[in-house]
């Protein structure tokens, strides 16, 4: 048996691993990189797949659609939504050696360079959306007709269901609440990305956006199941701690039962894919840190040994302002019939329309890749070696099993690629390895997080049995071939 293990210190093995094993790249390496650019690996790439697809399927459990829009959008659209006015960031910049910095907290025009030590001054507002055109500009040098081609890629994917709220009505039988999902890229032109996957110009999104009447964000249909939760809260003002989702919403730390029902689902969510609760806290937004869209915002945040604590999904009230908005912009009825309110004696009344409010969980995918591999990663001792170990569940390990021969033989060799492709063919994302000593190919998947490792030797010559090796607890089973596919196809779905 393998001891605990420890956790990898600062988050530094965690880089060096990801790279050497395939999970993360820097973008365009061969030409030196670009700040704010990573590419995914295959190893990476499986990993993220799976992240999403566990996250597509919780959310259409809740009964949920998805849509998928566009990522370039022309010049009105952001007009109407705010962020040509409003999606900027504070920089400051180094009188010496010239490197801009966001202002945030860490950084700000009284301090130092945080590069050369160098006096820093304000640099103004940059607004974070990269600007593109649209088609060749009719009209020549007219400014009218270069403003109307001018685009911008998206910096958040929620816009394209608001533009849709008419057709996703009426999808829904004209009736509220309901929740649209998405994933995709969104685009930043981040001030200055210095922190891997934590700040990028590129990223994956994955948005939720709830539709309900104002009048009954108070009553969620379904809180009853959620209200006993314990999560920590941090809100903007008083006291942190531990409270009940039920407690913190009757004493108005969190405003309505809407969001925090919402609130409860992305906890549920992460500690399903596996972020350990005890590094996960719900902040509320500061009014001067809130976006312009927000009435109000929790952040859940995740304990890095890296980065300190830090947001991973962002839960908003977005109120009415994005539908009102494109409403009046658009001159576009985005109204509602509300709930119809029959009291006894009284004829039936249509009530007048309303606009609905918006609950958004924002979940960023990069910074919860990075989450799962920095909590995931322990470095252990086992007899006189050390074994590096990434404990990811397995709903989201890359690869679920890996098949070997024990021996370097053609017969065992045949054998093994019998039982791999036997594997694959019935979908189930296995890995073949034949090369180096079995102890070597045993570290190299405890490295990726692959839960299982087949072996086959010369009894499964004899018997058509194998043995299967557990990541964790090293220990091992035997077990007949014609068993396996049906164990791990149930490990390898999430439910
Ligand atoms: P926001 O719309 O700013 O609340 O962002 C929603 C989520 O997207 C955040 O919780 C982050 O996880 C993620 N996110 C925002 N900006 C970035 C970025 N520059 N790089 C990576 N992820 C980001």
């Amino acid at each position: 048996m393998a001891s605990a293990g420890s956790k990898e210190g600062s988050g530094d093995g965690i880089a060096e691993l990801a790279r050497r094993r395939g999970f993360l790249w820097l973008a365009f390496e061969i030409y030196g990189g670009a700040a704010g650019f990573y590419d995914y690996g295959p190893l990476g790439a499986l990993l993220k797949r799976r992240v999403e697809e566990a996250w597509r399927n919780f959310y259409l459990k809740e009964g949920f659609y998805e849509i998928e829009t566009t990522n370039i959008a022309p010049r009105e659209i952001f007009e109407a939504s705010g962020h040509l006015e409003s999606f900027t960031d504070r920089a400051v910049v180094c009188k010496h050696c010239k490197s801009f910095f966001r202002v945030s907290e860490g950084v700000d025009v009284r301090e130092k360079c945080p590069e050369c030590g160098g006096e820093l001054e304000n640099a103004g507002e940059f607004n974070l959306m990269f600007q593109t055109r649209i088609g060749v500009p009719k009209g020549g040098r007219d400014e009218g007709a270069q403003k109307k081609s001018e685009g911008y890629l998206r910096p958040e994917t929620a816009q394209g269901i608001f533009l849709n709220f008419q057709r996703l009505l009426r999808f829904n039988r004209d009736k509220l609440p309901f929740g649209v999902i998405q994933i995709g890229k969104a685009y930043r032109n981040e001030i200055s990305p210095r922190k891997s996957l934590i700040r990028l110009r590129e990223f994956t999104m994955a948005e939720a956006e709830v539709f309900v009447d104002p009048g009954e964000k108070s009553n969620h249909p379904r809180f009853e199941e959620i209200k006993d939760r314990k999560l920590w809260f941090v809100p903007s003002e008083g006291e942190e701690g531990e409270k009940s989702i039920e407690e913190a919403v009757r004493s108005g730390i969190i405003a309505n039962e809407y969001l925090g029902y919402h609130i409860a689902k992305v906890e549920e969510f992460l500690g399903r894919i596996g972020i350990p609760q005890d590094k996960l806290r719900f902040r509320q937004h500061r009014q001067d840190e809130m976006a312009h869209y927000a009435r109000d915002c929790w952040d859940a945040e995740f304990f890095s040994e890296r980065y300190g604590w830090m947001e991973i999904v962002g839960v908003a009230d977005r109120g009415d302002y994005d539908l009102s908005s494109h409403a009046s912009h658009s001159n576009t009825d985005m109204g509602v019939h509300g709930k119809l309110q029959v009291r006894e004696g009284e004829a039936e009344k249509t009530k007048a329309k309303i606009i609905p409010h918006v609950i958004e969980p924002s979940y960023g995918i990069d910074r919860i890749i990075y989450a799962l591999l920095e909590s995931s990663l322990y470095e252990e001792q086992v007899g006189k070696e050390k074994r590096k170990v990434l404990r990811f569940k397995n709903e989201i390990a890359p690869i679920i099993a890996a098949v070997f021969p024990l021996l370097n033989r053609d017969e065992l060799k045949s054998k093994a690629k019998e039982v791999f492709q036997q594997l694959r063919d019935a979908s189930i994302f296995v890995e073949y390895d034949d090369s180096g000593s079995i102890g070597r190919r045993y570290r190299r998947q405890d490295e990726i997080g692959t839960p299982y490792c087949i072996t086959i030797d010369y009894e499964t010559l004899e018997d058509d049995t194998v043995t299967i090796r557990e990541r964790d607890t090293m220990e091992q089973v035997r077990v007949p071939i014609a068993e396996i596919k049906e164990a791990l196809f149930a490990q390898y779905h999430m439910d």
